[in-house]
């Protein structure tokens, strides 16, 4: 049965690569998620039968187009916009929208793949999507963004909708996005329609928590995966890379909890603060000033910007990688576990290279994938989608609360999923079996569509 099992999974492996040339952040998705399934294929004939893993490689819809914007000197560019509505059998599509340079068909399938997975994980009426375009929003104005975000969502509403595809940021989009985003939605529709994007301002239909959740839950799952270790991040030394939403929130809710960040980073190199990162000066840097990070060690005395270097070289106990994808590759993995790194938790999408976990894994060092540790945005997501169904509003507390029992909800059936397949301790095989069988379930009562 075994190499049965092996020989499907190879199979629809070498059916990924040939139908989606080019795409490796795909590959390296699907891949992953194939190597868990193995034993699932094992349990379960029907899955084989149906070709139920193939349909869920398969994303339900594609979509790009054009955007054409002025900038302010009038000149003319034209970007590449996308969506992909990977998977709708638990809900409608639901994922984030990512503006960067390297916005591409196979970096946002990669995402929507992961997307699907990751929603079916919180526990929540979500299916999977993603989108975005090629655009540079760096030391763009807020008229271009607003000119950009226009014409973006010119072409987009028309895919969008409460109950067919929900958007929301990602890198490149936030709150000023959002907004721009959700007025040109308005206004071509003519009908104010809270529920298709999440990520709002709070005072027009936005939800409490939902900018700080991504970074609150990947530190609320490695309170969880320390818990089961007889430990916590009380005292504890963490690095986290990047500077965004989600490394600015992972390291306020470390520190709430009595660890210690001392780093954050971005494209331009990193820096290290042994006192312990100060929010405050981070967040005028980063969310304010739109900064470059060496701007944190221009004004806290005790930190050192390092330009170019790796983050990893800082020894700590815990790390969040937390900017973007395969930025944590094998090298630094075997640095941070001569460090003494105990426990490492995706806060980005796919941050670590599979050469990487690898590692991790044979050190016995804890890893926490994505899909399950950063899962805690698109879950707070789905509550504003339901504040905004139920034209309510809940408070700061209410909202984190629900958020910090969906984390721990994700961690246990990870970790329960992990044992029943023979595989304990292993969370990369626990989510991904546990979002499959979620998703393949629902896929199933569907029929063949
Ligand atoms: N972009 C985020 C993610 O990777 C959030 C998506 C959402 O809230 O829909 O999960």
């Amino acid at each position: 049965m075994g190499t049965d099992v092996n020989a499907i999974t190879e199979r629809i492996y070498e059916d990924v690569l040939r139908r989606n040339p080019a795409q490796p952040e795909f590959h390296q998705a699907v891949r992953e998620v194939l190597d868990s399934l193995a034993v699932v294929l094992a349990r379960h004939s029907e899955f084989a039968e149906l070709k139920t893993v193939e349909r869920i490689c398969e994303p339900e819809r594609q979509i790009i187009f054009r955007v054409p914007w002025q900038d302010d000197r009038g000149e003319v560019h034209i970007n590449r916009g996308f969506r992909v509505e990977f998977n709708s059998a638990l809900g409608p599509y639901k994922g984030g929208l990512r503006f960067h340079p390297s916005v591409n068909l196979g970096i946002v399938k990669f995402l929507g793949f992961e997307q699907t997975f990751k929603n079916a994980l919180t526990g929540m009426p979500i299916g999977g999507g993603k989108g975005g375009a090629d655009f540079d929003p760096k030391d763009r104005s807020d008229t271009e963004v607003m000119r950009f975000c226009q014409s973006f969502m010119t072409e987009l509403y028309r895919h969008l909708g409460e109950y067919t595809d929900v958007a929301a940021g990602d890198i490149g989009v936030g709150g000023r996005e959002i907004g721009f985003l959700f007025g040109q939605y308005k206004r071509i529709t003519n009908r104010y329609e809270s529920g298709v994007l999440t990520g709002k301002g709070v005072g027009w239909g936005g939800a409490l928590v939902r900018t700080e959740a991504t970074g609150y839950g990947a530190a609320f799952f490695a309170s969880e995966m320390l818990k089961v270790r007889g430990d916590s991040l009380d005292g504890k030394t963490v690095a986290v890379s990047g500077a965004g939403n989600v490394a600015i929130y992972a390291i306020e809710k470390v520190e709430q909890l009595g660890g210690k960040a001392v780093t954050a980073s971005d494209s331009s190199g990193y820096v290290v603060d042994e006192r312990g990162i100060d929010l405050e000066v981070l967040k005028q840097v980063k969310e304010v000033e739109r900064a470059r990070i060496s701007a944190y060690a221009d004004r806290v005395p005790t930190a050192r910007f390092v330009a170019g270097g790796s983050v990893w070289d800082v020894p700590c106990q815990v790390a969040i990688p937390s900017a973007s994808q395969n930025e944590l590759d094998s090298h630094a993995a075997v640095t941070l576990v001569r460090n003494g790194c105990q426990v490492v938790v995706e806060g980005a999408n796919m941050p670590c290279t599979p050469e990487a976990v690898k590692v991790f894994q044979e050190a016995g060092v804890a890893f926490g994938p994505g899909k399950a540790a950063n899962a805690g945005g698109v879950a707070t997501s789905a509550l504003e989608m339901q504040q905004n169904a139920s034209r309510d509003r809940w408070t700061f507390e209410h909202t984190e609360a629900r958020l910090e029992e969906i984390m721990r909800e994700i961690h246990a059936s990870c970790h329960a999923t992990a044992e029943e397949y023979g595989a304990p301790g292993n969370l990369v095989l626990g989510a991904n079996v546990a979002g499959f069988l979620r998703v393949a379930e629902a896929v199933h009562a569907h029929g063949l569509i």
